[in-house]
């Protein structure tokens, strides 16, 4: 399909163009400019959004799941999941997966190709991660971090494998962010009890990334800088931030962005099967408990867009879980809780995370050579229409209609 979409407003994210004009031609980006600069071939079906934005798709290179599906559960779910965050915005993410099981259904959905948004490879947050260690729950020893298991997960990524999660404090921990790099594979910092030395140990080992920035690390005290300490002030590292409202308080966002500009920070959902469904009682797989299925393990709360475990108050250490919000709202946070411009929220939310995974060559910004993955929004971030490799995925009547 040949398309031309027109605009008054259009975020690159990098630059802000007025009366803007896209040319998208098959899977790609033709050219990218002002109305008054470009020439529109006559091939070309011409759509004019007026005071509607253009922006890049969201990129989302951590999220576990949505309406109903984790991405673990194989083939089908990462389908499904691709379909729902078309209708977000989101229209690049990485599948994130802690098993080899599930690893290989997604290299299936991978190979097969998703019809809802693109999946070029899978997050492992996973297995190596420091147990969390919940009040009221029996601690077990922390996992050895065995490179036999890395193996496993590895040959069942056939190359896919982008991002690996990794605790410097388990035991074998330091070693295996040697393994993950020399394997190719991207490095976060990830969950655990790590101090500032241990983490700039970490660091010292070639890490590109922190995960989920400020949640399940030690915070930072003025003589013990903890991990975020590490984090705010090695500028080697992009830090992941969830900016869904409830992980983080916007005043810890603004730090976070201060610290690290506005090029070292990547919104991430951290979603999981939750997100998309009713308030309500949940066991650990994403399916309702009501009066037809009993569940006699930990039961799951979603309620007020948090998730958390039941028989745990909101504000104890450790209570939330994954989220339930699409990258959207995390740029709607930031411009209207930290008072980030659209533009730069833009730059977290879609070339960061595109930088972060090394995808940036094909994704992350509208420009000419790279995919036609974009969205069209107004200020409030309502989403209108959701494109995604040159193909519509999702529109709202008012942008069907504008058509000639
Ligand atoms: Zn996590």
């Amino acid at each position: 399909m040949k398309i031309a979409i027109k605009t008054k407003r259009l975020i690159s994210p990098l630059q802000e163009i007025k009366d803007a004009v896209i040319l998208i031609n098959g899977e790609l980006i033709e050219a990218v400019g002002e109305q008054k600069n470009i020439e529109i071939p006559a091939d070309y079906q011409v759509r004019d959004v007026g005071n509607k934005i253009v922006a890049p798709g969201l990129v989302d290179i951590h999220n576990h799941g949505a309406n109903g599906y984790f991405a673990r559960e194989g083939e089908e779910a990462v389908q499904e999941i691709s379909k729902w965050l078309a209708k977000t915005g989101t229209t690049c993410w990485l599948a994130t997966i802690g098993d080899a099981e599930g690893v290989k259904g997604g290299v299936q959905a991978i190979k097969n190709g998703t019809e809802g948004c693109y999946v070029p490879g899978i997050r492992c947050e996973g297995p190596f991660l420091y147990p969390k260690y919940l009040p009221g729950e029996s601690a077990s020893p922390p996992p050895y971090a065995d490179e036999k298991i890395f193996m496993e997960m590895f040959e069942a990524g056939e190359g896919y494998i982008k991002i690996m999660d990794c605790s410097p404090d388990l035991p074998g921990g330091m070693e295996m962010f040697r393994t993950i790099k020399k394997h190719g594979i991207i490095t976060s910092f990830a969950h655990g009890n790590a101090d500032y030395d241990l983490f700039m140990k970490a660091v010292d080992t070639g890490i590109s990334l922190v995960t989920h920035t400020y949640n399940v690390m030690s915070g930072m005290h003025h003589r013990k800088p903890g991990a975020v300490g590490g984090a705010l002030t090695c500028d080697d590292l992009i830090c992941e931030l969830n900016a869904d409202g409830v992980h983080v308080h916007p005043v810890a966002m603004d730090v976070l962005i201060r610290c690290k500009g506005l090029d070292r920070v990547c919104l991430v959902s951290d979603m999981q099967a939750m997100a998309g469904l009713p308030d309500g009682e949940y066991d650990w797989t994403g399916r309702i408990i009501d009066g037809e299925y009993e569940w006699t393990g930990v039961k799951l709360i979603k309620e007020n867009g948090t998730v958390r475990n039941a028989g745990v108050a909101l504000d104890q250490e450790g209570a939330i879980s994954s989220s339930v919000w699409p990258i959207k709202q995390g740029i709607y946070n930031l411009v209207n809780k930290v008072g980030l411009s659209l533009k730069d929220a833009f730059r977290l939310g879609s070339l960061n995370p595109a930088i972060a995974a090394r995808l940036d060559h094909e994704l992350g910004s509208l420009r000419p050579g790279k995919r036609a993955d974009l969205i069209v929004i107004d200020d409030e971030v309502n989403l209108f229409m959701t494109m995604v490799g040159g193909r519509i995925l999702h529109e709202t009547d008012v942008i069907a209609e504008l058509s000639y």
